[in-house]
């Protein structure tokens, strides 16, 4: 394994060509959007010198690692000399089946094709592919540089071979893979997503405030942040959207999204990226200062 594709240049995919093109992977970066791309690579330089002066790399490794990295706009160069695909573009399932359709067609037959995906089915992915015993899931978690997990996911046709070499290679960029099998929101997001779903129906019955609910979960849980402020750091649209893909896909009640959640990603509250959601972000400080819709 040394040429890799990643496509997507948002928050995942810059951080996933970090990780590969420090790790000695030569790099292809891929996205429609020119501007993604430019942004992508003034945020590696930016995280890379960061740990120059944390003395954790030095100047010439910062120089290789960004000459490992190269960017494309159109994924047919992009991804031809591939021996890994990592698709880390827009979660959606539409473009998501293109890509992979496309990708199938233009890379190299041996090449193993990933996702990145949250919450759409590898196997519904690899299904559109000719190769699905070579498609999986490598889901890093955000930011990709700092955070030690990848979860692997297989789906129903994913060999045993091309599962072992992804672990390896996720070892490799000195991550820890852990292995789960395609169901929906696979484990992180599974018991991630309905415990700030629980917090939200908390705050919705009135049984504490935003503040209450976080503080109990930072102090008590020793979380380094409470729910509702994930909540609001993750968008509360992926948060709905991966609520969404539990209840459908899992079919219970417990995973209905609760209502108050529905209402603020109706509303536009959508958390820091929207200016507001359980918190108001829009102050310019550090300070969390809970959004007026819910101070008392
Ligand atoms: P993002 O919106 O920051 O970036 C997506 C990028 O994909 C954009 O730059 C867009 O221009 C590009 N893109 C869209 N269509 C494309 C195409 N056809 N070809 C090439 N590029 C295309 O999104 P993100 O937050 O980086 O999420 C990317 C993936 O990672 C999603 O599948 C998401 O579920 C997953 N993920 C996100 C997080 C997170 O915390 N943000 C965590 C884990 C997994």
């Amino acid at each position: 394994m040394k040429n890799i594709a990643v496509i997507g240049a948002g928050t995942m995919g810059n951080g996933i060509a970090h990780v590969f093109a420090q790790s000695g992977y030569e790099v292809a970066l891929i996205d429609v959007s020119e501007k993604a791309l430019e942004k992508a690579l003034a945020t590696i330089g930016k995280n890379l010198d960061r740990l120059v002066k944390k003395e954790k790399i030095s100047e010439a490794d910062k120089s290789a690692t960004l000459g490992r990295i190269t960017s494309f706009s159109d994924l047919k160069s992009g991804v031809k000399n591939a021996d890994l695909v990592v698709e880390a573009a827009t979660e959606n399932e539409k473009i998501k089946l293109e890509i992979f359709k496309q990708i199938d067609e233009f890379c190299n037959e041996n090449a193993i094709l990933a996702t990145n995906t949250s919450s759409i089915s590898i196997t519904k992915i690899g299904a559109v592919t000719s190769r699905p015993e070579k498609v999986i899931g490598m889901h890093f978690m955000n930011p990709v540089p700092i955070m030690k997990l990848v979860e692997i996911i297989k789906g129903y046709k994913t060999s045993d071979e091309v599962t072992s070499l992804i672990m390896e290679t996720s070892k490799s960029l000195k991550k820890v893979p852990v292995e789960v099998n395609d169901v929906p929101g696979f484990i992180a997001n599974r018991i991630l997503m309905p415990m700030i779903n629980e917090a939200i129906i908390t705050l919705n019955r009135g049984v504490a405030d935003v503040e209450g609910i976080d503080t109990i979960m930072k102090l008590g849980m020793a979380h380094p942040m409470g729910p509702l402020q994930l909540a609001d750091f993750i968008g509360l649209d992926v948060c709905l959207s991966i609520m969404e893909v539990l209840y459908d896909g899992l079919g219970e009640a417990k995973y209905a999204p609760c209502p108050l959640l529905v209402n603020m990603v109706a509303a536009g509250d959508l958390g820091r990226k929207s200016g507001a959601g359980f918190y108001s972000w829009t102050h310019g400080t550090k300070e969390l200062i809970v959004a007026d819709r819910f101070k008392k």
